[in-house]
């Protein structure tokens, strides 16, 4: 069903709230202001309008980092149903493939796997030594507007020196690419594994994972990330930020005037913590960076309030990570990476309410900001007269539980499985088409597409 008009409710723009008519022609926002039917008065609404009286009209979620290769079409419409609708996923090259050649093989796989909504990329360099600068450029013009770049996982072969970290920052700057780093210092945690593992067994066995990689892993890494991009000029985004640390150092870097720094974190760490590693279950939240004290999860969320943090990401795994190098070695075999493409907009907006995060700081953080970094918007992260209809409805005094399936995401585990949440999504809309109506997938024939970056890497102000 194509929609003409979203009425009555409360639109969430980049200027603030605006109660109004959203009008849609050709899968774009024509206008702002009043439907024909609301200025006639007519009691019968207008062909293929939705009401959504009582309830919020946001932009549809723009998920900045997703790892959603291994099942597109799942993850897909398990991120519609929980309002996303667009989704950038990391490539997750084979071995022996190159990053570029993956990131093409990864384009082809996405332009024909029937995804319910848009899905966009950004190129794992797994090989930080081999990749060349016309290899970077080669990226670009295949459309992904970042590579990520790991100062962890040594064990895997993908981990980038601090000397490679400047040069692809150099070359990147001169592409116009955005460097999303992954911030952990791999030697340190070697370290404390190697401690860990000659201190013996533990209860629960999985928390040797989490502790091995403490906040100081991250902390330092930022640091190390911040200088070499302030040297190289680039603009980097700092991936799944965990720390009060890490938030402290965005922060300094910005009032020294480095150049464009953006960061990202995750909804995991919002709304979970380390207390989960107490569980007898808590192998089912390891995550790298692990979950943290509340202390930290508090800073996050001032580092919301304060602008500091620019976007929030599910890192979302459709496929767990399992644990090699020296925990691996010593038989502490474990997996890790959370699923939650579907939840991250639902769990974002109660809590939202619940802390009294106003709903346009919401957006920008869920929607607008990931699409601005990574090149997409206007066309994707606002509702705006010419963007893409990406549209949800948001009806706040609902109720909403969180399915056991991760809205079917198809990993088998969703953390946050019956979990009660404030507000329930009522529709959502792909370029002016009804694909999600109260929950469940109303189109039967997906129309989403493989979405290439425009210029990237600006956010206002
Ligand atoms: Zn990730």
């Amino acid at each position: 069903m194509n929609v003409s008009a979203v009425t009555g409710g409360t639109v969430v723009t980049p200027d603030g709230l605006v109660r109004a008519d959203l009008l849609i022609r050709d899968g774009k926002v024509a206008a702002i202001g009043s439907a024909p039917a609301a200025t006639t008065g007519s009691a019968a609404p207008a062909a293929g309008a939705l009401d959504a009286a009582g309830c919020y009209v946001l932009p549809g979620g723009v998920d900045p980092h997703t790892h959603l290769m291994a099942a597109p079409r799942l993850a897909a419409a398990a991120a519609a149903r929980g309002g996303t609708t667009t989704a950038l996923s990391f490539t997750s090259p084979r071995a022996g493939e190159s990053d570029l050649d993956c990131l093409l093989r990864s384009r082809e796989e996405v332009s024909g796997a029937g995804a319910l909504i848009d899905i966009g990329l950004h190129a794992a360099v797994y090989d930080p030594d081999g990749v060349t600068e016309a290899d970077l450029a080669a990226v670009r013009q295949a459309g992904a507007a970042a590579i990520k770049l790991f100062l962890a996982y040594p064990e895997l072969g993908i981990m980038c020196s601090t000397r490679r970290l400047y040069e692809l920052m150099s070359m990147s700057r001169r592409i116009g690419l955005v460097v999303a780093v992954h911030c952990e210092n791999a030697p340190l945690i070697e370290a404390l594994e190697d401690e860990a593992i000659a201190a013996g067994p533990r209860e629960p066995e999985a928390r040797i994972f989490a502790d091995t990689r403490p906040p100081q892993i991250e902390e330092e890494a930022v640091a190390r990330v911040l200088a070499t991009a302030s040297l190289a000029g680039a603009t980097c985004y700092l991936v799944h930020l965990s720390t009060a640390g890490a938030v402290q150092q965005v922060r300094w870097a910005r009032a020294a005037g480095h150049p464009a720094v953006l960061a990202e974190t995750c909804a995991h760490h919002l709304l979970l913590d380390d207390g989960c590693y107490a569980r007898p279950d808590a192998e089912r939240f390891l995550v790298a960076p692990p979950l943290r004290s509340r202390s930290h999860v508090e800073a996050l969320w001032a580092g919301l309030a304060d602008a500091t943090i620019d976007a929030v990401g599910s890192d979302h795994s459709q496929a767990r990570t399992p644990t090699g190098g020296r925990l691996a070695a010593a038989g502490h075999h474990h997996a890790y990476g959370l699923a939650g493409i579907g939840t991250r907009l639902p769990l974002l907006l109660s809590a939202a309410l619940a802390r009294g995060l106003p709903l346009p700081r919401v957006a920008q953080l869920v929607s607008e900001h990931p699409a601005r970094a990574f090149g997409h918007y206007p066309r994707k992260g606002a509702l705006l007269p010419g963007s893409d209809a990406d549209v949800v409805i948001f009806d706040p005094a609902g109720r909403t539980v969180l399915p056991a399936g991760g809205y079917g995401d198809g990993t088998g585990d969703s953390v946050y499985a019956g979990q009660p949440v404030r507000g329930r999504i009522r529709a959502v809309l792909l370029r002016g088409r009804l694909i999600v109506s109260d929950g469940e997938v109303a189109d039967r024939e997906p129309a989403g597409t493989y979405l290439a970056a425009g210029s990237a890497g600006g956010l206002p102000g």
